[in-house]
């Protein structure tokens, strides 16, 4: 092989969230990054769009200050099934903000590609690297010499089956779809509304647009309109709103790997696992990875990385874990929604743990009783008990 012209500290396969992230970061601790992509900003994806205060935080660490942008703020998270409504607002804790935002993706791609472009990155879009195995990444058709390769290329990583970092465990594999709609947010919250099918949950992103996002196990049904269909609140709410964008898919996955790095190359985002996306962590989950492993690498190695990288799944993972059964259970789902409704503290405890603001063992020790005894107490005279 000839001496390859196209030369980097960094490539970074994939130019989605987690890359980009990735790439800034690395930029900000003074390495030169290549970021390729297949498709051509800005890039949609199926996606829920609601950036959690995590989230955020973790965007303002990387110089993108959502406050300033136009999407529309929400203040916790809501879960509503026939039976009972159950809010959650969000915790306040230092640094971290008090809202999340619902922001298209789209904006939010455009976002990260021009804090990418400040920052002084090398990005080659609409070029898909090329990964033959045996052979040296190449693009153009050119090989790319690298100190690091970093794979972000998403659930169905290329650069995971030619690294040999394949093994692991996939606990669940859903379907997702996404769809806008022209009507006024009637919450101010994310609202998860629990059908027989699966999950739509609603996030305001303008002064007159949602987006609803379903996920649900079950592939014959997956189309946004019959997973709104079969939860009748939604279906009314919707039934003369003007659809306003294209209908989005993508499988969402619960999905753990025995290794994420192989000598020089590591996985980063949704190819180095993932939780469901019912969970609304996915891009707070990617956003902590970019740190993490711009740090290792910034300090020589990627040992770090290996190292933390499944605690970085680890809550999500169990949240997914729980969510996923009460979707399997339709009567246990009911009475744990009637127990968040009339105790919405409780439910509030349980998404500050979810934000990682507090560990879930403390949740557990401290509520645990509360939770069992109000699971257990029909609710008539649960009042008269708390
Ligand atoms: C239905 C649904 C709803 C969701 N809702 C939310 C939510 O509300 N909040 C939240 O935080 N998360 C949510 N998520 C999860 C979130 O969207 C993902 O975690 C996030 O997109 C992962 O980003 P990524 O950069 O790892 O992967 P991706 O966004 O998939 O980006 C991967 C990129 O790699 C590129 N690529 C692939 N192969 C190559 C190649 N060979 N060469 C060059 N480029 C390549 C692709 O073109 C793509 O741009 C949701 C997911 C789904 C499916």
């Amino acid at each position: 092989m000839g001496l390859s012209r196209i030369c980097c500290d960094v490539l970074l396969v994939g130019g989605g969230p987690a890359g980009l992230a990735a790439a800034i970061a690395l930029r900000q601790r003074g390495l030169d990054v290549l970021t390729a992509d297949a498709l051509v900003p800005p890039i949609d994806k199926a996606c829920g769009e609601g950036i959690m205060p995590d989230s955020r935080r973790e965007l303002a660490r990387l110089g993108i200050d959502l406050a300033a942008v136009h999407g529309s703020p929400f203040r916790g998270i809501r879960f509503c099934d026939e039976y009972s409504i159950a809010s959650a607002n969000f915790p306040t804790a230092p640094n971290l903000p008090g809202e999340g935002i619902g922001l298209r993706r789209l904006v939010l791609h455009r976002l990260l590609v021009d804090r990418a472009r400040e920052v002084g990155l090398r990005m080659h879009w609409g070029s898909p690297v090329g990964l033959i195995p045996g052979q040296p990444p190449s693009l153009g058709g050119e090989p790319v010499r690298y100190r690091y390769l970093i794979g972000a290329d998403g659930q169905s990583s290329r650069v995971r089956a030619w690294a040999g970092l394949e093994q692991g465990t996939l606990h669940t594999r859903r379907v997702g779809f996404r769809m806008h709609y022209r009507v006024r947010p009637w919450s101010n919250y994310v609202e998860v509304c629990w059908g027989p099918f699966g999950q739509a949950y609603v996030t305001p992103i303008g002064d007159n647009e949602v987006c609803v996002a379903v996920v649900t196990r079950l592939p014959h049904l997956a189309r946004t309109s019959r997973i709104i269909d079969s939860i009748p609140l939604l279906r009314e709410r919707l039934r003369h709103a003007q659809i306003t964008s294209r209908e989005r898919g993508s499988i969402t996955t619960t999905r753990r790997l025995r290794n994420v790095t192989n000598g020089n190359i590591a996985l980063l985002g949704d190819a180095s696992g993932s939780a469901d996306a019912v969970t609304g962590e996915g891009l707070a989950v990617v956003f902590r990875q970019a740190a993490l492993l711009a740090d290792s690498i910034a300090s020589g190695s990627l040992d770090p990385y290996a190292a933390e990288h499944a605690k970085t799944l680890r809550l999500p993972q169990a949240m997914a874990r729980a969510l996923l059964v009460l979707d399997r259970h339709p009567s246990l789902r009911r009475r744990v929604l009637q127990v968040f409704a009339r105790d919405p503290a409780l439910f509030e405890k349980l998404l500050r743990v979810h934000l990682g603001e507090e560990p879930l063992n403390r949740f557990v020790l401290a509520h645990a009783p509360r939770f069992g005894a109000r699971m257990l107490i029909p609710p008539a005279f649960s009042e008269l008990v708390f």
